[in-house]
């Protein structure tokens, strides 16, 4: 099978209580890339501007992730600034500044539009419907959102949600996009709108997978130490798709384990800032912790 994934490449000035990093890379398809690649091998679209470090597309070359749909523009990368308190599951959005996105209009390579897995990770939820209609027979169509497009195109979110198989989103934007304080409560009203299955990334506390008939709840690793969480909703869902692309079935049995593979790869992503860990990481260390978070909860 072949999965897409639209994001996010960015640069990221992030502050949490173990330091501050001023424009490392980051951005939502580069987290999700990368975690997805020790499954598959993603295929990308985005744009970046000039200044985006040639390092890190030859580490997406290197990992074996496509980058026939990544364009490079004359201007300024996307640009976001996020800072986290002492409690890692709650950040403070400072600046946005979308740069080359306000003008991207992607087309999609000829033959990433036969994908089987598209993943529209979050972006302008114009932009994800505007990939969606260019792949012709997809399988598996997940999205993801994050609060400002919940804020600033509710009715864009809204109609992009109706056409997905999957809705990845934290607590939070649950929360804010159902006027639910219930996540049981919010992920059947999401149920109904659209999506087969709903994840609900819920930090430190792990993610709940819920659908008609279906409901799974994974843990996080047990981490003393959340360097920096950037990213680990992407890479939960990098994982997640990655291992759902690799195996070829949406069984329950493989979306649970998928759901494992997600919050495996996202406990790695936030042991260091950015992107380093995930850089470092290797397919043994995964599937031991995998076993790891099995031996957590039997019993
Ligand atoms: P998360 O997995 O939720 O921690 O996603 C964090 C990533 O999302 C960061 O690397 C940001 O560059 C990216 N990001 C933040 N805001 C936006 C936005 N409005 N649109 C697209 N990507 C964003």
């Amino acid at each position: 099978m072949s999965l897409v994934v639209v994001g996010s490449l960015a640069f990221d000035t992030i502050e949490t209580p173990y330091g501050r990093r001023e424009r490392i890379v980051g951005g939502s398809c580069t987290y999700f890339s990368l975690a997805a690649s020790f499954f598959t091998r993603p295929k990308i679209v985005g744009v970046v501007g000039e200044d985006f470090p040639r390092e890190t597309i030859s580490l997406f070359e290197k990992k074996g992730i496509d980058i026939q749909g990544l364009k490079i523009v004359p201007g300024k990368t996307f640009h976001w600034e996020g800072r986290y308190g002492n409690d890692p599951n709650q950040r403070t959005t400072v600046k946005t500044e979308l740069n080359v996105f306000k003008d991207f209009k992607p087309q999609l390579p000829s033959d990433y539009q036969s994908a089987d897995l598209v993943f529209l990770a979050n972006i302008d939820p114009d932009l994800q419907d505007d990939i969606l209609a260019q792949v012709k027979k997809p399988k598996l169509v997940a999205m993801d959102t994050i609060n400002l497009w919940i804020q600033s195109k509710p009715g864009s979110l809204l109609k992009v949600l109706e056409k997905v198989d999957m809705f990845f989103a934290n607590e939070e934007e649950i929360k804010m996009l159902t006027q639910e304080t219930n996540l049981i409560k919010a992920g059947k009203k999401l149920l109904l709108k659209g999506p087969s299955f709903v994840a609900i990334k819920k930090g430190e506390h792990g993610a709940l997978v819920m659908g008609k008939d279906f409901i799974f709840s994974v843990l996080a690793h047990p981490c003393e130490e959340v360097i920096d969480p950037t990213g680990a909703g992407d890479s939960f869902g990098g994982g997640f798709m990655g291992y759902l692309d690799k195996v070829k079935s949406f069984s329950h049995k493989e979306i649970r384990r998928a759901a494992v593979f997600g919050s495996v790869l996202a406990s790695f992503t936030i042991e260091d800032f950015g992107v380093e860990r995930l850089k470092s990481l290797s397919l043994p260390e995964i599937e031991h912790r995998f076993l790891q978070f099995k031996k957590l909860v039997s019993f």
